[in-house]
């Protein structure tokens, strides 16, 4: 079977009003269930629970202090949970919530943990819906750390499965010659076969209110999965039926690989 990673941004999920997104929520598990039934492996590493958690509290930004962003995230995760399992289950599939901190990956012991986890779970044809765990690590809440919004966790994930792809469904439609927000005479790249100092230069900040990884953190992990022989596409999430072009092999968004 062919193993895909998809890793879903806040700002695909979460509308800017900050109302939760029910339509693209709908979409993701109707086409990842379709996918999982035709016979690939499927893990879908999330963002979304800060979202979730702040129209919970009634609030339209981040709270300065982490452990209120910590509890927010925990009453989010729930909710966040809670629409999947609604979704998937009207698909007839089954899911199963996988929090993971970065540690997991170093520790040999709780790494071998995670990965019979992640394989009798596709094994049992169960999607993993992943996240990081916010009660335990905020590296996803710190704004200044260079692998923000699960990218990094994507990638991870998909290194530790030895998965074949990492889809990234972002805000943007692709890698572009410079950040499309600030030049309009941005153009799209469709193949990025390496990471290179002048690629790295093209890439901006985060566009979305509550993304926070921006583009430098995507081409982090397109590195990290170069440099294990993976590829990586980045397109944007609004209509996540995409993916069953992207997973046809359909030349969308931009390719990180050879
Ligand atoms: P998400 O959380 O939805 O994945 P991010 O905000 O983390 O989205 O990253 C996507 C954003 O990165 C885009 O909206 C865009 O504003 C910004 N960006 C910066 N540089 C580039 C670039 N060279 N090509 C495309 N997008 C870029």
């Amino acid at each position: 079977a062919k193993r895909v990673i998809v890793k879903v941004g806040t700002s695909s999920l979460v509308y800017s009003t900050g109302a939760m997104n029910l339509k693209a929520i709908d979409d993701l598990a109707f086409v990842l269930s379709d996918l999982v039934h035709k016979g690939y492996e499927v893990a879908l590493v999330s963002s979304g629970a800060m979202g979730a958690g702040l129209s919970k509290f009634g609030l339209d930004k981040r709270p300065k202090e982490i452990a209120m962003q910590q509890a927010v995230a925990s009453v989010g995760q729930m909710e966040l949970m809670n629409i999947y399992n609604a979704r998937f289950s009207s698909y007839n599939q089954v899911i199963g919530q996988v929090l993971l901190t970065q540690d997991v990956f170093e520790y040999p012991e709780s790494r071998k943990n995670v990965t019979n986890t992640f394989e009798m779970l596709f094994k049992e044809k169960i999607i993993p819906i992943i996240n990081e765990n916010d009660t335990v690590s905020v590296d996803e809440l710190d704004h200044e750390t260079k692998f923000g919004d699960n990218d990094k966790l994507a990638a991870l994930v998909t290194n530790l499965t030895d998965a074949d792809l990492l889809i990234m469904l972002s805000d943007i439609d692709g890698f572009y010659s410079d950040n499309p927000l600030t030049n309009k005479r941005a153009k799209l790249i469709s193949h990025v076969p390496k990471i290179t100092d002048e690629i790295m230069k093209q890439a901006g900040g985060s566009g979305s209110r509550f993304g926070t990884g921006g583009m430098l953190s995507k081409l982090e992990c397109a590195k990290l999965l170069l440099n294990n022989e993976k590829g990586m596409i980045l397109t944007s999430g609004v209509e996540p039926r995409v993916l069953f072009d992207v997973v046809a092999g359909e030349e969308i968004g931009t390719f990180f690989g050879k």
